[in-house]
């Protein structure tokens, strides 16, 4: 089939490799030019395990290309997505400016029989909204179909996500456009749900926010588990055995960041409100995330001698595997420490110049080693797999003082006990 992405973001570009892979050609939008461009030479402008090979193979195989010409991509498309970001706004509403001016941007164009697929999260009552804007354009001029169809691959692991999913969602009013988007996805073996827009719509939301939940339902179990002397990673593995209860989203950690759960949180919270209800619920998950946040500062600063020294950080990505810093809880941790006139230092394995854009006045190392140096205080804040197999008897030799925090329970404690750090996980006991 053709299709076309309006959106060549995260989501869009993930989306229109992986459809290239099985088959259909894809032509990707963007309103930034100079992505375009970069993406036209083969270039990815983010990080993302596996995307450069099935990107290069499927321009190759002539199934792939990027644009600016949005009228060309529209006439010639079967099925178009719109896959624009929906960022918080102030007020902790969505903001879809960018998935309403793509409705107004593609409807004068659209085809007969084209359906338009809803990828970006949105809320409910958007994909109506955005069926009112085509028809205030095109009348019963041509048929066409609006439908929802959310995105739930992870970062770090998209294309494995977006090649394997758990399950694909269609939200629908008609036939048509169920039919045309079992097509697409044809070739991929894992059921189909078939909704109303409206549910698909608020599938998204309650997926995110439910395992927000189950984020912050652990983290404040790890807080209890800390005051009475008792390791959460036990319980974890204990409860998480329990198929109704499942392993994932059970580490006790700093708590969840990202473009997606808070933003998704927020705007589940304040739709509720809208209704009438309140969501008091994810408001504790919320605070509870926040104050996981807190509790890492805290934990820094015992180990600081007048609030005065230097601090190394591992990671700033808010997971591994990836170079997104949006809502990274790195960056709330650092600048409170800096608040307190600490020196940072940090050390990422993809995150580099672009972690200025979000936080001034650190050095981030290019060597893993040079983020350690002379250091008082270590904070692991991402867990990338190289973080777990670092050299701590040479480290030893590099810190001014041996304290570790690690802010995803990700180290090996014995280890670094028998090489003389003091550490502290997050509702952990170490004996
Ligand atoms: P993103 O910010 O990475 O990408 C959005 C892209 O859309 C940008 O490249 C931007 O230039 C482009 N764009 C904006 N307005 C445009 C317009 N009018 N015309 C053409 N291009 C335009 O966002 P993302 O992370 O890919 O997220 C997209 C949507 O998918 C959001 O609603 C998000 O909540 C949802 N989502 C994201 C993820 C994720 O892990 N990132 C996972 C599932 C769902």
């Amino acid at each position: 089939m053709k299709v076309s992405i309006v959106g060549t973001g995260y989501v869009g570009l993930i989306t229109g490799c992986c459809l290239s892979e099985i088959g259909h050609v894809v032509t990707c939008i963007d309103k930034d030019p100079n992505k375009i461009q970069q993406l036209q030479n083969g270039n990815i402008p983010i990080y993302e395990p596996d995307l450069d090979s099935i990107l290069k193979k499927n321009m190759e195989s002539n199934r792939l290309f990027f644009t600016d010409d949005i009228i060309g991509a529209v006439r010639a498309a079967e099925v178009i997505f719109i896959a624009v970001g929906t960022p918080m706004s102030e007020s902790g509403d969505v903001d879809l400016t960018s998935v309403y001016a793509v409705a107004n941007d593609i409807a004068p164009y659209l085809n007969n029989n084209v359906t338009i697929a809803i990828k970006s999260t949105v809320p409910v009552g958007t994909c109506e909204e955005i069926n009112k804007i085509i028809r205030s354009f095109r009348g019963e001029e041509i048929v066409y179909n609006v439908v929802s169809n959310p995105e739930f691959l992870r970062e770090g692991s998209a294309v494995y996500d977006a090649m394997n999913p758990d399950r694909i969602i269609i939200g629908s009013t008609d036939q048509r456009g169920l039919d045309v988007m079992k097509q697409l996805y044809n070739k991929y073996n894992c059921p189909i749900i078939e909704t109303t827009l409206n549910a698909s719509e608020m599938i998204k939301y309650a997926s995110n926010a439910f395992l927000a939940t189950k984020i912050s339902f652990i983290n404040a179990m790890s807080n209890l588990c800390e005051k009475l002397d008792v390791d959460i990673t036990m319980i974890s593995k204990g409860i998480g055995l329990d198929k109704r209860i499942g392993p994932h989203f059970l580490n006790a950690g700093v708590g969840y960041g990202g473009s997606c759960f808070p933003k998704d949180v927020k705007a589940l919270i304040t739709a509720a409100k809208e209704e009438g209800y309140d969501f008091k619920l994810l408001k504790e998950v919320e605070e509870v995330n926040a104050s996981q946040r807190k509790i890492i500062v805290q934990k820094v600063l015992k180990y600081l001698l007048n609030k005065q020294g230097s601090v190394g950080v591992l990671g700033l990505a808010f997971k591994p595997n990836t170079d997104d810093m949006r809502e990274a809880p790195s960056i709330f941790v650092i600048k409170q420490l800096q608040e307190h006139g600490i020196e940072i230092k940090a050390y990422d394995p993809i995150v580099k110049e672009q972690v200025y854009n979000h936080i001034t006045n650190i050095k981030n190392c290019k060597e893993v080693y040079g983020a350690l140096e002379g250091v008082d205080v270590i904070v692991l804040m991402t867990e990338w797999p190289i973080f777990l197999e670092l050299d701590w008897e040479k480290i030893s030799g590099l810190v001014r003082k041996k304290v570790v925090i690690d802010a995803r329970n990700a180290l090996n404690p014995m280890m670094l006990k028998n090489y003389g750090f003091i550490y502290e996980g997050m509702g952990r006991v170490i004996n």
